[in-house]
């Protein structure tokens, strides 16, 4: 009877203990980990000091207690701080009772505590589950005999595991467990109220709405955010509501419809609901109805996740409009467009492009590459390509194209397509084809006009040879040139002999045609040679530029000149000689004071006068020696 009543204490005590930690764990926990390992060391200290001082013995004068279970269960839960208190504590309380059983006790008390430790260590980073429970309660068990063995001859093993060792390891066994079913029950407990409390707070912050209804859709619980929405205080008015309590019949009815069907496949549902809000806006949810079940997995009602998407709705349309109004531009623009992206595949073009390019416009297509448009542009003779291996002209082609700039394309039906590229955001790139042909017929037709005007300008209207300014011009590099290569360079001046008295006998028409046979037989006379230059130098003055040649020949070629005038046999009235002629001043780079254009210009001209002042019909140079008699003209 003593026995099972000390036994019994001793079971008591373990219930008391984590009776108490129960208690004190809830207020230990809200001071930390620290907080709740001293307390519950110092109640399994209790336990351990309580325990040893109503042992129980199953053989006489075997004193056997608890102690092991707490010393354990202390270091599983609590970690070596919880573990310490309870070890000390019973140390010291066995050092007091003394007695030749220490050296057993002793070591048997810093194995149990070994054996929690070594368990928490093993579960630490995981749940602790029951399993982990029965291995510690073995544990316990085992040290809790061991020294028995270890301290008694073989011969008394028998009679004390019969009587001691084994009834002792179950109590010790069933003492550790009841503790750590009680401890880990408690954690559990504790860990779901922390779950418990971290979820609430996460519903009640959620800005989304969040609630659960009964099967006859009556709110059974709501988040702050429904409350907000549905526009009451809190989400304890909505408890018990329907939603026809808020919303207009039509609308509370397309709530409760989503929500039956949810009832009915017991799946979860997605739908997008348009409302109306108490204060007349048009509002948007998207919403998600999950069938809420009990453990049994019956049907108890529906849970609620509502989005307000507003916003996103507005933003959708508005991206809508811009689309809309981004491809009505895009199809009315007048350039051809298309929009490659990063890896060169075509992910967008207008209707314009597929125009400017009606034999590849199949190819034009979306998710197609530049390389495959331009090989087909190319192999259809849509492009006039460049001269080259077939391969290398695409990859040219396309490499060019898809590189920043502005290059023109020729097609080979005549037309000019400029091709712009640019980089695009993502990546990739743009380019956009103008028809620039007729831009290109403009340019051609403007530089034909210059090149008219040009040589208008530089033309003689009268006789069609070049003017004035085109004889200086002639005359400034002829004379640059021959200054360089150090030769000659023979210039004649031709002035019509007694022309005024020619317009004056025939008329100004007359003398203009009559200017115009002179001016075509010189250049007639003069076509052989090369390089020779006629001008019309003003009114009815000729020059003649000879590069190359000496005065002598200069002078012989004044000489043939105006042998030719005299031959044609033009009739003048006014002239002494009857026939139009013409007088010839000579004068050669070489022959002249200074080597400069004025100079012979000017040798040129008095020569000239000096051919008139001989009676006219002649040929003269400023030097006297290389006078040439002409034909018919006296010399005197
Ligand atoms: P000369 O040279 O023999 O001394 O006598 P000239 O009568 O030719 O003398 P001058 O050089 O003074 O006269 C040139 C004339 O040439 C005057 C002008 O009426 C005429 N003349 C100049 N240019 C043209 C032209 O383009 N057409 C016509 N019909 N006559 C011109
Ligand atoms: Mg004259
Ligand atoms: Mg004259």
């Amino acid at each position: 009877m003593t026995v099972w009543h000390d036994l019994l204490s001793n079971l008591a005590i373990v219930a008391l203990a984590t009776g108490f930690w129960t208690l004190g764990h809830r207020h230990a926990a809200e001071r930390g980990e620290r907080a709740q390992q001293l307390v519950l060391g110092a109640i399994m200290a209790a336990g351990t000091v309580a325990c040893m001082s109503l042992p129980f013995q199953f053989m006489d004068g075997v004193y056997l207690d608890t102690r092991y279970t707490f010393l354990a269960v202390s270091g599983f839960f609590g970690g070596p701080v919880a573990a310490a208190l309870p070890l000390m504590a019973g140390l010291l309380r066995r050092a007091m009772i003394g007695g030749t059983g220490l050296s057993v006790a002793v070591p048997q008390m810093l194995a149990a505590s070994a054996v929690g430790l070594l368990a928490h260590r093993h579960t630490s980073g995981r749940p602790i589950r029951y399993k982990d429970v029965v291995l510690l309660s073995v544990g316990v068990a085992v040290t809790g005999i061991l020294g028995f063995y270890v301290k008694l001859s073989p011969s008394t093993w028998l009679g004390l595991t019969r009587g001691t060792t084994i009834p002792f390891a179950l109590v010790l066994c069933g003492a550790t467990q009841l503790a750590g079913l009680a401890l880990l029950q408690e954690r559990r407990r504790h860990d779901a109220t922390v779950e418990n409390r971290m979820y609430r707070s996460i519903i009640e912050a959620l800005p989304d709405c969040l609630n659960a209804k009964d099967m006859a859709g009556r709110f059974i619980a709501a988040n702050p955010a429904t409350a907000l929405l549905m526009g009451v205080a809190t989400p304890d008015a909505l408890i018990g509501r329907k939603d026809d309590d808020f919303y207009s019949l039509e609308v509370a009815e397309r709530f409760r419809q989503a929500e039956v069907e949810a009832l009915k496949t017991g799946a979860p549902l997605t739908v997008e609901q348009r409302f109306v809000r108490r204060n007349g806006s048009a509002a948007w949810l998207s919403t998600l109805k999950v069938p809420l079940r009990d453990r049994h997995g019956h049907l108890v009602g529906v849970i609620t996740h509502n989005r307000d998407i507003t916003e996103y709705k507005h933003l959708l349309q508005e991206l809508s409009v811009a689309q809309s109004r981004l491809a009505d531009a895009m199809a009315s623009m007048a350039d051809g467009l298309s929009m490659f992206d990063a890896n060169g595949k075509l992910v967008y073009q207008n209707e314009r492009l597929l125009e400017l390019f009606p034999l590849t416009a199949d190819v034009r297509q979306p998710g197609q590459s530049l390389f495959t448009i331009v090989k087909a542009s190319i192999e259809r003779g849509e492009e006039a390509a460049p001269s080259g291996w077939p391969e290398d002209v695409i990859e040219r082609t396309v490499d060019v194209l898809s590189k920043p700039g502005d290059r023109a394309l020729r097609l080979r039906d005549g037309r000019f397509i400029e091709a712009r590229t640019r980089k695009t955001g993502e990546g990739g790139f743009l380019i956009v084809f103008s028809d620039i042909t007729a831009q290109r017929e403009r340019e051609a037709r403007l530089r034909d006009l210059n090149s008219r005007l040009k040589e208008l300008a530089h033309t003689d209207g009268l006789t069609q040879l070049p003017n004035r300014r085109a004889f200086d011009q002639t005359l400034d590099s002829v004379f640059a040139n021959a200054l360089k290569r150090g030769t000659d360079l023979g210039l004649l001046m031709i002035d019509v002999d007694h022309f005024k008295r020619y317009n004056d006998t025939y008329g100004h028409p007359a003398g203009d045609e009559c200017l115009r046979q002179i001016t075509a037989v010189i250049e007639t006379t003069l076509a052989p040679m090369t390089g020779s230059v006629v001008a019309r130098y003003g009114g009815e003055e000729v020059a003649v530029i000879l590069p190359m040649a000496n005065l002598a020949e200069t002078i012989s070629v004044g000489s043939l000149l105006c042998n030719c005038v005299r031959d044609m046999r033009l009739e003048h009235a006014g002239h002494e000689h009857g026939v139009v002629t013409v007088s010839v001043g000579a004068a050669a780079l070489r022959s002249i004071a200074a080597p400069e254009k004025e100079e012979l210009l000017r040798e040129a001209d008095s020569a000239l006068y000096a051919a008139k002042a001989s009676g006219r019909d002649c040929v003269r140079s400023a030097i006297t020696s290389d006078l040439v008699n002409t034909p018919g003209v006296s010399w005197n």
